[in-house]
């Protein structure tokens, strides 16, 4: 089967710049990570259109990847936000000096389009020296601090000076996101999951969505935290399984059968409200509870074992699915493995997508899937980008496919719209 060439968005982003960093901090190395966020761009395509804005973002990353030494790393992680990552640099006074050669690098080019509106660069930096600190944590750190700069209209700013706790307070972030949530501004896209042996569409994740008029896109891995910590996570919880619901109600005859996951945070499966919030969606739209699964990753359910697993049998009880997310990244011995409440293994997109270059991945994946088929459990691989990457765990014996190079997470609208004009013509030819 040949699936559609689509656009590529956000290729080779977070999970790559994720494998860099990791890799960097295992080394040891002096390391800086930087999240540049450009700002105006929705007034960038208001006057160019998306196409013209998309060449500029297009232009600016290569001047980045001009900009950089040997060792540094750079990728683009949205549509207006992009990865630095510096290694070797152990001065602040270098990294200050290196932020503001982006800036100017941002000046010229839109000077290059003369009349285009201002479009100003907010730079966040994390410093990788604090210990314990993971890729993740520092991506978070920068993000924050690039919100924390464009919020203050600064040019730069390093993370000690923001900090989660900071923004909430300095910034009301967390009424921006509440506001959100009342008004209705919260979105969800949905992602496929292709069965490698039926090569059917056998299901759907949903992923939310937050783009605030003054912050722009803010990644979910920043709000789903900030909501986590300031308690929102229960509506947020509640607004995803009743739109998800909603969503599979509209889609029976279109696409009959789907199965819809929701991702649930460590707070939500240790106490009951997530399966009320279930019971009630899946009545309110006449959805079947098989019809549902529920995404953790393998270090919630290691917070509190016992409730999430009291929790967890319960959803499977009601017939829905369990699915373990980011699996390979956690720290489940065989022992406690084999007594997890689970249905399905979803392998970390992190080992997937450079798997056929790095041994260590590869054999990472194949132990996965041993893992998964010694347990019966079923096995999901995700961030999956290239055909030859598709092809490479279908060999392997993996169940299904999630990622970039099948479809990318896409509105319901354009999602039903992709499944009945590329994917169906794909399979007829
Ligand atoms: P996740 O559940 O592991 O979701 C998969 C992430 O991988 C999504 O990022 C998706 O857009 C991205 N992805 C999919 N295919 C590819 C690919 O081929 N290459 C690469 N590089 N990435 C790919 P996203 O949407 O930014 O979400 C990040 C995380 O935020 C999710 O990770 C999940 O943990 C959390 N999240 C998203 N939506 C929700 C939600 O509604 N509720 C909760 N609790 N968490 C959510
Ligand atoms: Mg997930
Ligand atoms: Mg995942």
């Amino acid at each position: 089967m040949n699936f559609p060439d689509l656009a590529i968005f956000e290729r080779d982003g977070v999970a790559r710049a994720n494998r860099q960093i990791t890799k960097a901090l295992r080394k040891g190395q002096s390391l800086f990570v930087m999240v540049v966020r450009l700002n105006d761009i929705q007034k960038l395509c208001a006057s160019y259109g998306h196409k013209m804005a998309d060449e500029i973002m297009e232009e600016f990353f290569k001047r980045l990847v001009d900009f950089a030494n040997d060792g540094d790393a750079i990728q683009r992680i949205g549509q207006q936000r992009f990865v630095v990552l510096l290694n070797g640099l152990d001065n602040r006074g270098y990294v200050t000096l290196a932020a503001q050669k982006i800036e100017r690098i941002t000046r010229e080019l839109m000077t290059k389009y003369g009349k285009a509106p201002v479009v100003r660069a907010a730079i966040g930096i994390a410093s990788g020296d604090t210990p314990g600190t993971d890729a993740q944590d520092l991506m978070r750190c920068a993000e924050i601090a690039s919100l924390d700069a464009h919020l203050k209209g600064q040019p730069h700013a390093f993370y000690e000076n923001a900090g989660p706790q900071h923004l909430i307070e300095s910034w009301a972030m967390e009424k921006r996101l509440s506001s959100a949530i009342e008004t209705g501004q919260m979105r969800l896209h949905f992602q496929p999951k292709l069965c490698l042996t039926s090569r059917e569409i056998v299901g759907v994740e949903a992923l939310m969505r937050w783009e605030d008029e003054k912050l722009g896109t803010i990644s979910p891995d920043v709000f789903i935290q900030l909501a986590e910590e300031t308690g929102q996570i229960v509506e947020l919880t509640q607004f995803a399984i009743h739109h998800v619901c909603r969503q599979l109600h509209d889609w029976r005859d279109s696409m009959p059968g789907l199965n819809a996951a929701v991702n649930v945070t460590p707070s939500m499966i240790r106490g009951n409200d997530v399966i009320d919030m279930i019971k009630s969606a899946a009545g309110i739209w006449d959805v079947s509870f098989d019809a549902l699964t529920v995404e953790v990753t393998e270090n919630a359910l290691l917070e509190d074992r016992v409730a999430s697993h009291r929790i967890l049998k319960h959803v499977q009880a009601l017939g829905a699915q369990v699915s373990i997310d980011d699996f390979g990244t956690g720290y489940s011995s065989m022992a406690y493995l084999k007594e997890i409440p689970a249905n399905e293994l979803k392998i970390d997109r992190s080992f997937v997508g450079d798997m056929l270059e790095d041994e260590m991945d590869h054999k990472i994946v194949e132990h996965c899937i041993g893992i998964a088929n010694s347990f019966g459990l079923r096995v999901v691989a995700e961030g999956i980008e290239t055909k030859a990457v598709l092809d490479e765990l279908s060999q392997l014996g993996c169940d299904f496919a999630q990622g970039y190079y099948i479809c990318r997470p896409l509105p319901a609208a354009e999602l039903l719209n992709w499944y009945e004009h590329q994917f169906k013509a794909a399979i007829a030819v």
